[in-house]
């Protein structure tokens, strides 16, 4: 296998070596540089000038087990092995799903914590899976040999899309037990498939209380000073014979090539560190247009929807434990993401992003019209793409209510799954929407099904109540016939959702599972108002998938010109740097423990201390820490993890490296391959490194080793994990 792997490796290392010579990788900075780097390029980054002190093969190795055998993605999230008998160690937030959905009234993992006393107490984690890379392999040229200059941008789209799935289905077949994927590295133009080992059994092993994992909620997310214990702790588990197999509890902890060993003295400020992990989408190399979309349509759009929808479901769970049990997941997501998008709609206007990204769009378009041939070919590139995002403000009103239908009203979207699934299984597997082939159904029928769960209709009608008053204010003919009857008056709203909610059963997985084996055609005699109502939306959900494919088609295209007309500017002029924006898969970056300064006569320093949390805490949620943390520290039993100069417990630190969501879990590696800390965000000024990096303000935050070892250790005495992590009792 690890020949292959070499061989593989070898001929995407050529291939993208011809971007990164444009990258400016020379690794003569001192403090952290913009580049969420592949794996294969580590060799060329001259990581031991910028500090580190390892051999980058360490780091990635294609002949043997190196560092990049211990990171795993955690769902959509990263983790890090850091022991032989499979544990991860990951946010609280990354595991935050699971233990949501393994909490009761009863038994509240999210507010009191949960330890598993033995292996034999962990708790099975529902619908999580873990996912190590294994191998890759450059099949650019597969891909886009299905392209023929004939093709309009929706054929050439669904021909990628095919023979995506025909690649990853071979690749399957000849790796059993190996999940394959298909990742576009560069728009339109590389294709990596990778390969990785899917583990299905993941269990919880410990989670501390949500008022020390989300100390500071909301108010404080996104924000430094921070004092979050964003942690915790799940197991792999795999059948005897070590393949990855379901849930059992015959299952035996999963053997990682390599796990990180822990570092127990943490870092100091300047300190070079690095981030493994799976970050999961950037968008630097967008148009102005782009940014003005986000900025006047899409950004403002998904602020007040979230902010309105959060509202409610707060509400709905305010009196009853068990409902907002139900609920705390999408509440923290949603959250989470109204938050950056507030960030970044702050960081867009004050840089003034859009005029400074139309700036150097007009020095390009100079540089393209200064050759004729050049001119020729990529002319038109920019109102090409200008086209596109012309196109999606005309349509947004529309479209975002149509999308939001199903994401608002959890019931609908799981209709809407039921009968799409019904066409879509209909078709030859790998003609199939991704979710739908042979492979992967399993997988998206436990998500649905672990949603049904968390169904609350009366929440879920005024979300969709919300919607459909937003739809009324599109002109009827542009909307299916079933939705304008609904939306003609305030009365007709009412009628049509007392319609829809009238049962106490709804959706109910006697249904489900009925109607998952179900054609179209025999959809349409189910008794049922939410399938019939999916079946009514289902033709214009089915046109704004190709329009999105469509578009998908020419940015593809003229994206992948502009990356190869910027790559000859930049070759043109050595001040310029492009880097490969991030697509959730395995990804390096680097950077040192340091401050900033976010504005006039303001500097931030890198460590909060547990002083400065019991300073913040007011006995009230989201401030409100176990009394444990108080004691310990007044009696300033610290155990090993006193920060001599800061004379505490260090909580969390800042660094500046490029990282986006998706980064959440990753491990913090020092110089020497130790793990010194947990990923977990970024601060309010650097989401905009999502559309732009800068060393000024872009810094990634982390919960200290330290930290994590004294709440895991101090204060709630697990002594068995300290000793797993090869320490003393502390
Ligand atoms: N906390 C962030 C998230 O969950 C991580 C990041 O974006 O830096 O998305």
């Amino acid at each position: 296998m690890r020949n292959r792997v070499c061989q593989r490796v070898c001929s995407i290392l050529s291939s993208i070596f011809a971007v990164l010579v444009v990258l400016g990788v020379d690794g003569k900075s001192a403090c952290g540089d913009e580049g969420m780097f592949p794996v294969s390029e580590i060799g060329r980054l001259n990581l031991q000038a910028r500090g580190l002190e390892l051999d980058p093969k360490e780091i990635f190795n294609a002949e043997k087990p190196c560092l990049i055998d211990a990171i795993c993605r955690v769902n959509g999230c990263t983790g890090s092995f850091i022991s032989s008998h499979g544990l991860i160690i990951t946010n609280h937030h990354c595991a935050y799903g699971a233990i949501q959905k393994l909490s009761t009234r009863e038994n509240d993992y999210l507010a009191n914590g949960f330890l598993a006393s033995s292996r034999a107490e962990e708790l099975s984690a529902p619908g999580y899976t873990v996912r190590i890379t294994e191998s890759f392999e450059d099949v650019s040229e597969k891909v886009l040999s299905v392209v023929e200059p004939g093709m309009s941008f929706l054929e050439r789209t669904k021909a990628i899309q095919k023979q995506q799935r025909t690649l990853e289905q071979a690749a399957e077949e000849q790796n059993p037990g190996r999940r394959a994927e298909v990742a576009e590295m560069f728009v339109g133009e590389r294709y990596v498939l990778f390969l990785y080992v899917n583990i299905k059994d993941v269990r919880l092993v410990f989670a501390p209380p949500s008022s020390i994992g989300n100390f500071g909620g909301e108010v404080d997310n996104w924000e430094w000073p921070r004092h979050t214990g964003d942690f915790s702790f799940l197991r792999a588990y795999v059948a005897p014979d070590g393949s990855p197999a379901d849930y059992s509890p015959d299952n035996v902890p999963f053997q990682p090539k390599r796990f990180l060993p822990v570092n127990p003295r943490g870092t100091e400020e300047n300190d070079f560190v690095m981030l493994l992990g799976y970050p999961g989408r950037t968008a630097r190399h967008n148009t102005a247009s782009f940014l003005k979309f986000e900025q006047d349509i899409r950004l403002p759009y998904l602020v007040e929807t979230y902010q309105r929808e959060i509202a409610r479901l707060e509400q709905a769970g305010a009196e009853d434990r068990a409902i907002a049990l139900k609920l705390a997941s999408r509440i923290k997501s949603m959250a989470n993401v109204e938050k950056r998008s507030r960030g970044q709609l702050r960081g867009l206007q004050q840089l003034r992003f859009v005029e400074r990204r139309a700036a150097e769009e007009t020095e390009l378009q100079a540089f393209i019209n200064a050759d004729p041939q050049r001119r020729e070919k990529f002319g038109d590139l920019f109102a090409e793409i200008n086209a596109v995002y012309a196109e999606m403000t005309d349509h947004a009103e529309l479209e975002f209510g149509l999308r939001q239908l199903g994401t608002g009203s959890p019931i609908l979207g799981l209709a809407n799954f039921i009968v799409d699934a019904a066409h879509e299984r209909q078709k030859p597997s790998l003609e199939r929407e991704r979710g739908f082939g042979d492979n992967v159904f399993a997988q998206t029928r436990e998500r649905f099904e672990l949603q049904q769960r968390d169904f609350h209709p009366p929440s879920d009608r005024s979300a969709l109540e919300a919607t459909l008053i937003q739809l009324s204010k599109v002109e009827a003919s542009k909307l299916p016939v079933a939705l304008a009857n609904a939306v003609k008056s305030s009365e007709s709203i009412q009628q049509f959702l007392d319609h829809l909610y009238q049962s106490n059963e709804i959706l109910a997985a006697s249904i489900l599972n009925k109607t998952l084996e179900m054609t179209p055609g025999e959809l349409t005699n189910v008794d049922e108002p939410f399938i019939q109502f999916a079946i009514a939306l289902y033709p214009t959900l089915l046109e704004l998938r190709e329009r999105d494919k469509d578009r998908e088609g020419r940015l593809s295209r003229y994206y992948g010109d502009l990356f190869n007309v910027k790559r000859e500017f930049a070759a043109a002029d050595s001040s310029r740097v492009l880097v490969p924006d991030a697509n959730a898969t395995l990804r390096l970056t680097v950077g040192r423990v340091e401050g900033y300064s976010p504005a006039d006569a303001i500097y931030k320093a890198p460590f909060t201390t547990v002083a400065g949390l019991l300073a913040k805490n007011t006995g009230l949620d989201p401030f409100d820490a176990p009394p444990q943390i108080a004691q310990l520290h007044a009696a300033r039993d610290f155990g090993n993890y006193l920060k001599a100069n800061l004379n505490d417990v260090p909580v969390a630190m800042l660094y500046s490296t490029d990282s986006t969501g998706g980064n959440s879990g990753s491990p913090v590696i020092n110089a020497r391959g130790e793990l010194v800390g947990v990923n977990f965000d970024r601060t309010f000024d650097a989401t905009i490194n999502d559309f732009a990096w800068d060393h000024a303000y872009s810094r990634s935050i982390g919960v200290d080793i330290r930290y994590v070892l004294w709440i895991t250790g101090k204060v709630y005495g697990a002594t068995a994990l300290i000793e797993e992590l090869g320490f003393e009792r502390p």
